[in-house]
């Protein structure tokens, strides 16, 4: 059994930013990351142009202050959404879209230069691959004496006086088990508690050209209609490489993958021309088959329902277990910069000192 000061459930943003925090305060800290890969609900796909392409995470504001104070600290740079041009809206298959242009006026959305796993990778960095244990999924937690069993797959097992967990509360309750059990009005909540974005269809078409720009399209289209629901331009900051990406029509989970990708091309070759159906290639991910992020609610469940709830600001087991992720946020729940928030609130509950970025 591999002993630490503190053990953190899942290599997300949350379990990532709270490993640097408690580092740079000299609490050492393990991560048990149930995937190969850090990152969690941030995933950027690198296409073969060298084009990166969010398939979770991208956009964010200047309002969301703790994680642009802590792209700051990074230095990890970011730019404004590409909207220049003319955008299209589609109401009905049978009238020709609408054309707009968005105002300059509007305050943009940025994205993080070199995609949103810059900021991943640079944390990573920061906390040590020594400290992030991969392939390790964590199925039960127990108490023992005066700490807590972390049991894992692979019959892996740690122990620590404290222990954080990240992962969606949702998830957390359906997919691994208490001894003592946790409290009936704590699973309760977590069964119904929205984990954001884990309906969501994301896809993203790589290109050799801009087609779009050339003829003064934005990128951007909204669709009522076609399995496209919403598109943006996603070439990267120098212009050297093309993307178009956004989301799919979350009904459409039940077709596969062929016959997704075939009408999103025909949306495409419908509005944009000819030049769309020659792309270099075609990606998505559907959230919902995720296993490490979405588990089935328990009844219907509302868009940010119970986020941020006055029982995940509390401890479990007596005062070993905290609760954390960005779904347990007071403000911006669900989003990267909820994450950040929640790292932060944990953090300062176990160092007991204020977390300045
Ligand atoms: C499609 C999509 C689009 C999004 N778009 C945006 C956006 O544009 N802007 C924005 O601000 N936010 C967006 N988000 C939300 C953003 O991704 C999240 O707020 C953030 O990444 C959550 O980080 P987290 O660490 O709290 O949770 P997660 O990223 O879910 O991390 C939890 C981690 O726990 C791991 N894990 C799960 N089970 C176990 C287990 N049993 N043992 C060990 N490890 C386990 C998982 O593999 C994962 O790495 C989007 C999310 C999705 C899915």
């Amino acid at each position: 059994m591999k002993k630490s000061e503190v053990i953190i459930i899942g290599a997300g943003l949350t379990g990532l930013t709270t490993a640097y925090f408690l580092k740079q305060r000299g609490i050492s800290a393990i991560i048990l990351e149930a995937s190969p890969r850090i990152g969690g609900r941030i995933d950027t796909y690198v296409g073969e142009t060298g084009v990166t392409m969010e398939m979770g995470a991208t956009w964010f504001g200047l309002k969301h202050k703790s994680l642009v104070d802590l792209l700051a600290e990074l230095n990890v740079d970011y730019f404004p959404q590409h909207t220049k041009g003319i955008s299209l809206f589609e109401t009905m298959s049978f009238v020709p879209p609408q054309r707009f242009e968005v105002p300059e006026s509007e305050e943009p959305s940025y994205r993080i230069k070199g995609g949103t796993e810059t900021l991943i990778k640079r944390l990573g960095e920061k906390v040590g691959s020594e400290s992030i244990i991969l392939d390790t999924k964590v199925e039960r937690i127990g108490e023992e004496k005066d700490e807590l069993v972390v049991s894992c797959s692979g019959n892996k097992t740690f122990s620590a006086k404290k222990v954080i967990t990240t992962l969606p509360p949702n998830l957390l309750v359906n997919t691994i088990q208490f001894t003592p059990d946790l409290p009936k009005n704590f699973k309760s909540l977590c069964t119904k508690t929205h984990t954001w974005m884990s309906e969501s269809i994301k896809f993203a078409v790589e290109y050799k050209t801009a087609f779009w720009k050339e003829n003064n399209y934005s990128g951007t289209l909204f669709s009522q209609s076609g399995i496209i629901q919403e598109q943006y331009d996603h070439s990267s900051i120098d212009s050297s490489c093309f993307a178009l990406k956004g989301f799919l029509n979350g009904g459409t989970i039940t077709l596969s993958r062929e016959e997704r990708e075939a009408k999103v091309k025909a949306q495409l070759v419908h509005l944009f021309g000819e030049a769309a159906g020659n792309y270099v290639s075609y990606n998505e991910k559907v959230w919902n088959n995720e296993g490490l992020t979405h588990a089935p609610y328990n009844g219907f469940v509302m868009p940010h329902q119970n986020n941020g709830h006055e029982l995940y600001q509390k401890t479990y087991m007596n005062d070993a277990l905290y609760v954390s992720g960005t779904e347990t946020a007071v403000e911006f729940p669900g989003y990267m910069d909820g994450a950040v928030k929640a790292a932060k609130t944990i953090a300062e509950k176990i160092t007991n000192e204020k977390i300045t970025l």
